[in-house]
């Protein structure tokens, strides 16, 4: 029987990246859909759970996508609202590659040193790797505060993540580079999590920073977010702090992303969000 991975995205277009993996992960066919809702969604839901027997419904599994982390959450909710005992398959919220990117980032820390009680700053973060980084970092113990240029927006961003995950990230309004140099003033960990081509901090404001211990770079379009590293970087020291690039943790959240359509298949009822895929990324850093 075909395993079948039908592609919920809350944009126009489904992600062309997502389709991708979910070939490499193992599917034998993916099916894109665009422009989901919650109010749309229920004919295609009930297709996936009401055609094939319950030994067989393992085949057939939802991935939820899109550049909008609280649209793919509510979509993502409302999915799993049309299941019912005997009826459901297994289904992942992944929007703009939000928790596997967060999850390897945060997994590839963790092997570098402690998050436990260190001051963590997740720059740019109001994206969907930014919000989930946050929480990933904060599920590790570490105080995390997140950056956008405009705190409203900031803001919006913590009180997402505090109503889904209940944890306490602080917003931070930080506009130019110079705003982002003091937020991170007294940071051990940042994150840089900015949009694609957009330098967050120079090399002059961070390299002598005392504070500083770990770097992560989401970035892999030039100018990289954090100025004076390399995407390839891959937990080695510049100037005193230990830097993980773009490439350098994107190889775990490739092998993540499609070790966990692999395990959609598994059987009817998985369930990948943050949780389980930090989960998985901490077992395979
Ligand atoms: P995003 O939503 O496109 O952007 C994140 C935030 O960047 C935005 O919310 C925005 O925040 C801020 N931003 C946009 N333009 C800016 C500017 N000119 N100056 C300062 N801030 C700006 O990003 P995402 O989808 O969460 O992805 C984050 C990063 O991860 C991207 O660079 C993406 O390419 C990368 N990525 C990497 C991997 C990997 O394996 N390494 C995988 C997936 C994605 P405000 O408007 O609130 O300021």
């Amino acid at each position: 029987m075909k395993k079948l991975l039908f592609q919920f995205d809350t944009d126009t277009h489904p992600s062309v990246f997502d389709t991708v993996v979910g070939y490499d992960g193992g599917a034998d066919h993916v099916i894109g859909y665009g422009g989901l809702t919650p109010d749309n969604i229920t004919p295609l839901v009930e297709g996936t759970i009401f055609t094939r027997a319950p030994k067989d419904k393992k085949n057939t599994a939802i991935f939820v996508g899109g550049s909008n982390m609280q649209a793919g959450q509510a979509l993502f909710t409302a999915v799993q609202k049309q299941f019912f005992p005997g009826f459901q398959v297994s289904v992942m919220l992944d929007s703009n590659g939000s928790n596997t990117t967060a999850a390897a980032a945060v997994a590839k820390l963790a092997t570098s040193g402690t998050l436990q009680g260190k001051k963590a700053v997740v720059l740019a973060g109001t994206g969907p790797v930014g919000q989930r980084a946050a929480v990933m970092l904060a599920l590790e113990g570490a105080q995390v505060s997140l950056t956008g240029r405009q705190m409203a927006r900031a803001a919006e961003a913590c009180a997402n993540m505090h109503t889904r995950f209940g944890v306490e990230i602080t917003p931070i309004e930080a506009f130019s580079n110079a705003d982002r140099a003091a937020a991170i003033a007294d940071a051990n960990i940042v994150i840089a999590a900015g949009a694609a081509g957009v330098e967050l901090l120079t090399v002059e404001q961070w390299c002598d920073n005392p504070h500083l211990e770990m770097i992560a770079d989401a970035n892999a379009t030039p100018p990289l977010g954090i100025g004076g590293t390399d995407m390839m970087d891959k937990g080695i020291d510049r100037h005193g702090k230990i830097i993980w690039g773009a490439i350098g943790f994107g190889a775990l959240k490739l092998a993540l992303h499609r070790a966990c359509i692999a395990q959609l298949f598994d059987d009817n009822k998985q369930v990948f969000d943050a949780e389980k895929i930090f989960t998985l990324a901490k077992a395979m850093a």
